[in-house]
């Protein structure tokens, strides 16, 4: 029985399943009726099982694989791969639509709320699907399939289905070709770092620039970097591609601190993977500030808030060590993670990034308004800058300027552009 089925639901097993989707295959090719494949993950089991035990996180998955069950025919297949994943192999399907009715009879009945003992559950379920002949001829290439669909469906925020397609097989594929072309990207010279003013409000002056890195990739152009960092943070290329981004604009930092302005400062997005490396890198960071001989006030790094949320790193001793070496810290996109601000006064922070997203609809959602005004407050109380981002139009600048934000970053100012051009524009605003 064990191998073949899965001891906790009774249903196929992973290998019993790959059995039967392969007789199915032949099947379908002899009666010439295309089979679906859905990939099932259940959202948020984890917090549940988390939560609430294990004990009850198997009560769960038996009752969501009845729940899958009760809503596909008897000929259907219904297994369980693994944790909180299900599969579904629908059957001769005459009727695409059909496949559409399952899904969704799936999905609601996965978004109803689980009675396990004195405990009330609630998960969903992100579906992948894909269809043979139509998608792939392989077990591989459907259960490939099936997977990047499922992603999506996370993607586009869970509790919902999502269909395998071509333009979604090329998106992968092109993933895969950036990842590849990402790894020579340095050694080919192919980044740069722009820069882009960040204004001091209250007198117009540039005392500090945000470095951000272009890849100019010699076929594709320029790649955004919203496209390749969370690549290069995938396959660790962000540490180099980091380490890169912060000795280009520090060589830069220093050269504008002597010629123009002694206070000027160069923010470093840092991505959440170079805190995880080691304890060490701030020693190389540090050591090389030593080496040019400049001081950690040109320096702020900007971080995201889920760093400050995970308790699973030594992110308080990697911040001291910054604020020890006179180094300045910003939250970058405040206000789009998380609803938990405890840790505003558990860390020390310099500065909130207002994200672009409240700063967009400032003239006309009054929620935002009282949104960036709240943020402000808050952050003065606390001792702690604010930045505006995205500001495009004069009357965003008013607005977030009687709201006593400190600092604005925007088109309005100027868009991120390279060292050259910034120098020249740095220059034009010491002499205005
Ligand atoms: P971010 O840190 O939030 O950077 C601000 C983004 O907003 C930049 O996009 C900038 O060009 C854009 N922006 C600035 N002003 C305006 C405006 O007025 N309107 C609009 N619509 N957009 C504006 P960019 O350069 O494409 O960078 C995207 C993201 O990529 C950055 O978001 C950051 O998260 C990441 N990134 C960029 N450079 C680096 C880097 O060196 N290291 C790491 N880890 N991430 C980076
Ligand atoms: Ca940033
Ligand atoms: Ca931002």
């Amino acid at each position: 029985m064990q191998a073949n089925f899965d001891t906790l639901t009774g249903l196929p097993n992973r290998r019993m399943f790959r059995e039967r989707l392969e007789q199915e295959i032949k099947k379908s090719n002899r009666s010439s009726t295309p089979i679906a494949l859905m990939f099932i993950d259940l959202d948020h089991f984890k917090e549940v099982n988390d939560t609430l035990g294990h004990d009850i996180g198997d009560i769960l998955l038996i009752e969501a694989s009845r729940r899958i069950s009760d809503c596909v025919r008897a000929t259907d297949i219904v297994a369980r791969l693994g944790g909180d994943e299900f599969t579904v192999l629908l059957t001769e399907v005459e009727d695409v639509t059909s496949v559409e009715r399952i899904a969704q009879s799936i999905t609601q009945k996965l978004a109803t709320f689980f009675q396990l003992k004195e405990e009330v559950a609630y998960v969903s379920a992100s579906i992948g699907i894909t269809l043979y002949p139509n998608d792939a001829t392989d077990i591989e290439g459907l259960f490939k399939n099936a997977d990047q669909a499922m992603y999506v469906a996370k993607e586009q925020g869970r509790n919902r289905h999502s269909y395998f397609t071509h333009a979604l097989q090329e998106a992968a594929q092109t993933r895969l070709r950036l990842i590849n072309d990402l790894r020579g990207a340095l050694a080919g010279n192919q980044f740069m770092v722009h820069f882009q003013p960040i204004v001091d409000m209250a007198t117009g002056r540039i005392n500090k620039a945000e470095a951000l890195i272009r890849w100019n990739h010699p076929e594709r152009g320029l790649v955004s970097p919203a496209q390749f960092i969370p690549l290069a943070e995938e396959t660790g290329l962000i540490l180099e591609i980091g380490d890169w981004v912060f000795y280009e604009s520090m060589r830069c930092a220093k050269r504008w601190r002597t010629l123009y302005n002694p206070v000027f400062q160069v923010s470093v997005n840092k991505s959440p993977i170079q805190f995880y490396k080691d304890g060490d890198e701030h020693a190389v960071w540090l050591a090389h500030l030593r080496d040019i001989d400049m001081p950690g006030e040109g320096l702020v790094i900007e971080i995201t808030e889920g760093l400050l949320l995970d308790s699973n790193t030594s992110i308080n001793g990697a911040l001291l060590t910054l604020r020890n070496a006179d180094i300045q810290v910003s939250i970058d996109d405040f206000g789009t993670g998380y609803s938990s601000l405890s840790y505003l006064k558990k860390f020390d922070i310099d500065y909130l990034k207002i994200d672009q997203s409240f700063v967009r609809h400032l003239e006309i959602d009054h929620n935002d308004l009282v949104l960036c005004e709240a943020i402000i407050v808050m952050a003065h109380k606390l001792g702690i800058k604010v930045v505006a981002e995205g500001v495009e139009t004069e009357r965003q600048r008013d607005m977030l300027a009687a709201a006593e934000c400190d600092y604005a970053q925007g088109y309005l100012y100027s868009k991120p552009i390279p060292a050259d051009e910034f120098e020249e524009l740095l220059k034009r605003n010491l002499s205005a």
